[in-house]
């Protein structure tokens, strides 16, 4: 059993964090939000008040956090995780935010003696209450191997891909698939209505043949094919649009920074800016649908 420190306890960060808790872990746990902290404490967790309380008392300290400037602050800043946490403790960063930030705060803990894996995540927040949830690792092998076990109870698929910044790397290219083919899909649906399709008949054809993929299976922007979609819950996130825009243009800063072409990402990253300005930033993003809908 570790001691551990988990600081962001929103969507993706309260499921992970109790599934630690039925692990047999001891959780403490901090977010600025009071609600997300009561229902941490209602699962059994321990409140503190702030990251670094956690950090100086724990084993390993994970983080789920909504953006590179969260990540820098806590792990960076005065009185932050780097500060307080003691030489070997392990740092878990499973928010999505860019390379350079992650490869950044990792040099920075290697400096203090600390071990550190960027580990972003895939599979929602359906993974993330189910403990099935894929991560994506870079970082050392001492690094990884110590953080294996704990993934693993929060997660069915844990990969390592590489040095520091390479978990990143992997989730910001996965997210920009993700976001062209939440699109195609969408598209695919608003053109079936169009030509008299029914959802329901271009689902059972589609999710058995070439255009299947996650966006169309277990996502499916459209009410009725895949019940515990946001589309059944008027696209309640889940993963919002907001979400989804921040990884795209990841994806972009990291194409423009390295001189890949990245033209439909480009495209989709539009989409979805145009989609949130519409007022819609804080639905789930595979709401597009209904901007795409009402475009024609
Ligand atoms: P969220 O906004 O629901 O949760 C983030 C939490 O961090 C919030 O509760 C917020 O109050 C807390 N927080 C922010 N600043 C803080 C601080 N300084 N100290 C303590 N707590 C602080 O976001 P989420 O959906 O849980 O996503 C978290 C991360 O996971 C993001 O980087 C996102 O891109 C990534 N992600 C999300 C999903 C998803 O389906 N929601 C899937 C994969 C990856």
């Amino acid at each position: 059993m570790a001691r551990i420190g988990f600081i962001g306890l929103g969507n993706m960060g309260l499921p992970m964090a109790v599934n630690l808790i039925k692990a047999g872990h001891q959780v403490e746990g901090a977010d600025l939000n009071p609600a997300a902290v009561e229902k941490f404490k209602a699962a059994g967790g321990a409140p503190v008040d702030m990251p670094a309380v956690a950090a100086a008392r724990a084993d390993v300290v994970i983080t789920m956090l909504p953006a590179g400037k969260q990540v820098r602050d806590i792990y960076l800043g005065p009185n932050g995780i780097i500060e307080s946490a003691n030489p070997g403790t392990l740092l878990i960063d499973s928010s999505t935010i860019d390379v350079d930030t992650a490869r950044a705060v990792a040099q920075a803990a290697e400096k203090k003696g600390l071990l550190m894996i960027d580990a972003p995540v895939s599979g929602g927040t359906g993974g993330a209450t189910n403990a099935t949830l894929t991560f994506m690792c870079g970082g050392s092998v001492q690094a990884f191997t110590r953080a294996q076990p704990i993934l693993e109870k929060m997660g069915k698929t844990i990969v390592h891909a590489g040095g520091a910044g390479n978990g990143q790397a992997a989730k910001i290219c996965n997210n920009m698939i993700l976001g062209i083919s939440m699109i195609a899909v969408s598209e695919a649906f608003v053109l079936a209505e169009k030509l008299g399709l029914d959802h329901q008949k271009l689902f059972d054809i589609s999710s058995r043949s070439s255009g299947q993929c996650w966006s169309m299976t277990t996502y499916c922007p459209v009410p009725g094919p895949v019940p515990a979609s946001p589309a059944n819950h008027d696209y309640q996130p889940g993963f919002t649009a907001a979400m989804m825009l921040k990884d795209l243009k990841l994806s972009q800063d990291a194409a423009r920074a390295s001189g890949a072409q990245t033209t439909l990402g480009a495209t989709a990253a539009k989409i979805y800016s145009d989609y949130a300005d519409s007022g819609e930033a804080g639905r789930d993003f595979s709401g597009v649908i209904q901007f795409i809908r009402a475009q024609h």
